[in-house]
């Protein structure tokens, strides 16, 4: 998935990390022949990348990003009470991770382009901000979402 650069910082080897919208990072190093960047050695050239894409592999991972916390969450939803917009093809806005918390039975959970995930009480599934994806219950459930962005 495509994600903005929205900074950068430096790995405990000194080697240049891009921060991404989703909270992820992803080295940018100039290593010729296999990695050719010679943007990323100079402070000037990382800044001219500001705002531009890289395809962001953690996200596809559905990885939760570390040092996030918890601002909301949804009240808790049977089979019978899923709010309609949830069952179609929706996403969180940008800078908003979902984490979805079966409490019983199970929730089938498809994010685009992926695999169907059968979410259970014993693993939680992220949901990475602005993928479209959608819920469904087959079979008895009970489950929230709790939603995460960087502390400010
Ligand atoms: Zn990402």
């Amino acid at each position: 998935m495509k994600r903005k650069i929205i900074g950068y910082h430096q790995d405990r080897k000194q080697d240049w990390v891009a921060d991404l919208d989703c909270f992820h990072g992803q080295h940018v190093r100039h290593e010729p022949p296999f990695f050719n960047r010679p943007w990323s050695a100079t402070a000037e050239g990382r800044a001219g990348k500001l705002g531009e894409t890289l395809n962001c592999v953690r996200c596809d991972a559905l990885a939760f990003p570390e040092g996030l916390v918890e601002y909301k969450r949804t009240p808790e939803f049977t089979q019978d009470t899923i709010p309609k917009g949830l069952l179609k093809h929706h996403t969180t806005k940008m800078g908003t991770w979902g984490r979805i918390h079966v409490l019983e039975g199970k929730l089938l959970y498809s994010p685009e382009g992926q695999e169907s995930i059968t979410v259970l009480p014993t693993k939680t599934a992220s949901i990475p901000p602005e993928m479209l994806h959608s819920v469904a219950a087959d079979d008895a459930v009970r489950f929230y979402v709790a939603f995460y962005t960087l502390q400010t």
